[in-house]
């Protein structure tokens, strides 16, 4: 019998008290939701865009996402694997349809049909598979085709005629889409997407002619969107980065990206110690940095393991006071050292931006991808499950 000094339900109290976190991530739904719009608008609107969930949303939350998303019209999720499909529709995601592009394995086909997933087949054998539960389950199974053009990952790689009977010959697996993905979209130097779409080009061919016609056709992620390759959007488009408010770095001579598309998540740390050391001190493990002079420093609650990369050490900034300041020494796994020298206005307890904004002064995660030599994605993905994400409008 639980009595009045049960300690559940005093613990139950302070969970109500709201503590201010070390470290967390601000996401706002409403920038999803612009966001996915502004896609929707530029695509215009013959052109589906399938929202891609994967990765925990690139770090955002893979529910709050997706709920986000579908509030706001989105038909089309996308996701890597059969297990985040599966979250998703346990989560409450009952009216999208899911894509799950990295397909299924042997045993994920039962969770395909409980899950009502659509997989990305990606060989003559998936398909082989797909037909055979389609047939003793007797239903129908839509499938998007997946041609590696010249990607070099997932894909067929020749619509051989064994793949060709193989689609027209399945009376339960029901071909839905074709897709293949781009490797080199945001890069003006090469010819690699010119040369993917023939390729593709030439399959949509050889299947039309086999009486083959998949309703669906897509190619184009973010970066194929951002910088208006036309001829990739086809009736489909899969936008992750994009959706999440960045558009990949471009090579060559690309043109202005035309989205208009706002990082949706912002990063804080708290400071744990202020203090002032001086010149010649050390800093960090291995002591990769010495005080050059006397100096204010601030230690930040947060490190490698809430996905500060440790290649940011002595070369990443963040912003404290509204200005942009140095990463100080080794990053460590709970603690990264910066300089504070520029204000006195810190104390412990105060936040740091580690991704955002602070009055004029802006940190972008493609900005911290370049110091830490990786692209946006990585540091949006990297962003520890330790960071407590906090929602809002
Ligand atoms: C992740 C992924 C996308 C989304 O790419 P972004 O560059 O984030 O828009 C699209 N298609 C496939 C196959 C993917 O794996």
């Amino acid at each position: 019998m639980l009595g009045s000094g049960d300690p559940s339900s005093s613990s139950a109290k302070i969970e109500l008290v709201p503590t201010p976190y070390r470290c967390y991530a601000v996401v706002s739904r409403g920038q999803i939701a612009r966001n996915y719009r502004n896609i929707r608008s530029v695509v215009g609107s013959r052109v589906e865009v399938a929202a891609v969930a994967k990765a925990d949303a690139y770090g955002h939350g893979l529910l709050e996402a997706a709920e986000t998303l579908a509030a706001n019209g989105a038909r089309w999720l996308a996701v890597a694997s059969v297990e985040e499909g599966a979250l998703l529709r346990s989560g409450g995601i009952h009216e999208a349809r899911i894509l799950v592009m990295g397909g299924f394995l042997p045993y994920e086909t039962d969770a395909l049909l409980q899950y009502k997933l659509t997989p990305a087949v990606h060989s003559l054998e998936q398909l082989r598979q797909l037909e055979s539960v389609g047939r003793s389950q007797h239903c129908h199974l839509p499938y998007h085709l997946k041609f590696d053009s010249g990607m070099g990952r997932l894909g067929i790689r020749s619509m051989s005629a064994e793949v060709m009977d193989a689609v027209a010959g399945a009376s339960h697996a029901k071909l839905e889409g074709l897709m293949t993905h781009l490797a080199s979209p945001a890069d003006f130097c090469s010819h690699q997407t010119c040369d993917q779409l023939a390729a593709f080009d030439a399959v949509i061919g050889a299947l039309r002619g086999a009486g083959a016609k998949p309703e669906i056709v897509h190619a184009a992620s973010s970066g194929a969107i951002a910088y208006g390759r036309r001829e990739a959007w086809r009736n489909m488009v899969r936008a992750g980065l994009a959706i999440y408010g960045y558009v990949p770095d471009s090579h060559g001579a690309a043109p202005q990206p035309l989205l208009d598309v706002q990082p949706a998540l912002a990063w804080k740390a708290r400071l744990l110690a202020v203090k002032n050391v001086p010149e010649g001190a050390p800093i960090g493990y291995g002591a990769t940095f010495r005080a050059p002079r006397a100096m204010r420093i601030g230690i930040a609650g947060a490190g490698y393991a809430d996905g500060i990369f440790r290649q940011l050490s002595n070369r990443g900034k963040v912003i404290a006071d509204g200005k942009l300041t140095s990463i100080l020494g080794a990053v460590s796994m709970d603690l990264t050292a910066i300089d504070l020298s520029h204000t006195a206005a810190l104390a412990p307890g105060d936040e740091i931006t580690l991704l955002g904004r602070e009055g004029d002064v802006t940190l972008g995660a493609d900005e911290v991808a370049r110091a830490a030599d990786t692209i946006a994605y990585e540091i949006l993905c990297g962003i520890g499950s330790r960071v407590k994400r906090v929602y809002v409008e």
